[in-house]
């Protein structure tokens, strides 16, 4: 088969790359600690999978509208519209097969080629990946760990042009777990206000996993609601990685264009799991309290672990749950660390530049496993 061009800009993953790679070894025997992958090691809450297995038996096994079944939008706009205090109605919700597409379809709906996209660097590179598949060009906006990963409104200022079409923002961040304040958010809204054809992503999937800090979203901020898609889903806060849901709040406008763009590659995210991510939504939520309350103590092993190495130290992550070591004092590179750990040691981890080059000299470390593990 001849592939397009335009293939050889997708890119792949390294988190799915090195699983691949840890999973072949560990078929040969080898005992592997894995900390590469992106999902809670908890079970789906009981409930949740109750729901699912209910909704099959009472027929949810055909076809749901494009933009979701009607009663999980209209849970997902009460309950956003909630925690972001912000008025959502349920025109205003896409639902997805996982928060993903969300990405794919903001940017094959506002990025056309040579469109600029202002991406952080580091971040989760499905942006980026995305964007030069649609024949954009990425501007990154380099997170620096001295400030904690927070945002640089020099940069961003410098990186806006009258091409840029899309910025990107994820708070809480993968991979620096770093959390973005509400002052740095309405700064970046203040920016943007002299740029009206720039549309927002906020990648909002980790808002539920912070350890202390409060969530926000550039969405509830003056001005910025017509112009910003929050993504969020299921994936991480309900344990719920394989079941493919997730949700994008937007402008009304943009449900048509999203919509369209779903019926051509899904037609609708899976039935059953539509009704099980309402009972999710609707249900005790104990079971998100006990997981954030695990992921915090199992940060502050790791982290305080991790600090206690020679060449190494990190920051505290206030979200997520990733840890970011900058290894640059072990005069190793990131991918060259990254892959003796998984050969000689059998520890399964993703180098910084996975993430972007700004992730050089900075390793991934996953906190969703055992403390056996993590020690
Ligand atoms: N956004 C970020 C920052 C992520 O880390 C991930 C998953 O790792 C996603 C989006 C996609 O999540 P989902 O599994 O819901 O597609």
């Amino acid at each position: 088969m001849m592939f397009a061009d335009r293939m050889n800009n997708l890119a792949s993953a390294a988190s799915f790359a090195t699983l691949a790679r840890a999973k072949a070894m560990e078929a040969s025997g080898r005992r592997i600690v894995h900390l590469e992958v992106g999902q809670p090691d908890m079970p789906t809450p009981a409930h949740v999978v109750d729901a699912c297995a209910k909704a099959l038996r009472d027929g949810h096994t055909r076809y749901t509208p494009a933009a979701g079944w009607m009663p999980l939008r209209e849970t997902i706009a009460e309950h956003v519209g909630e925690r972001l205090g912000m008025d959502v109605r349920p025109s205003e919700v896409v639902v997805t097969p996982g928060g993903k597409p969300i990405i794919f379809y903001t940017v094959m709906a506002v990025i056309g080629p040579g469109d600029e996209a202002i991406i952080p660097d580091p971040s989760f590179p499905v942006y980026a990946s995305v964007v030069r598949f649609a024949g954009g060009v990425v501007r990154p906006l380099p997170l620096r760990e001295e400030n904690g990963f927070g945002l640089d409104l020099t940069a961003l200022s410098e990186a806006l042009s009258p091409r840029t079409r899309l910025l990107v923002l994820c708070s809480p961040s993968n991979p620096t777990g770093g959390v973005w304040s509400r002052d740095e958010l309405r700064a970046v809204a203040d920016v943007l206000r002299d740029y009206p054809n720039v549309t927002v992503l906020s990648d909002e999937i980790y808002g539920r996993i912070l350890f202390g800090e409060t969530h926000h979203s550039i969405a509830a901020e003056p001005g910025m609601r017509s112009r910003t898609v929050v993504l969020d889903g299921f994936s991480k806060t309900y344990a719920m990685t394989g079941w493919r849901l997730g949700w994008g709040v937007m402008p009304e406008s943009f449900v048509e264009g999203f919509t369209r763009q779903q019926i051509n590659v899904t037609s609708c995210a899976n039935a059953a799991a539509q009704v099980a991510g309402r009972a999710a939504l609707c249900g005790p939520q104990d079971s998100v309290d006990a997981m954030v309350a695990t992921f915090r103590t199992r940060r502050d092993h790791l982290v305080d672990g991790l600090n206690r190495l020679p060449g190494i130290r990190c920051t505290l992550p206030a979200g997520a749950f990733y840890a970011f070591p900058n290894i640059t004092a072990t005069g190793r590179s990131s991918q060259d660390l990254a892959e003796t750990l998984l050969d000689k040691a059998g520890v399964a981890l993703l180098p910084g530049t996975g993430f972007g080059p700004g992730g050089d000299g900075f390793l991934r470390l996953s906190y969703a496993a055992s403390m056996e593990d993590l020690d």
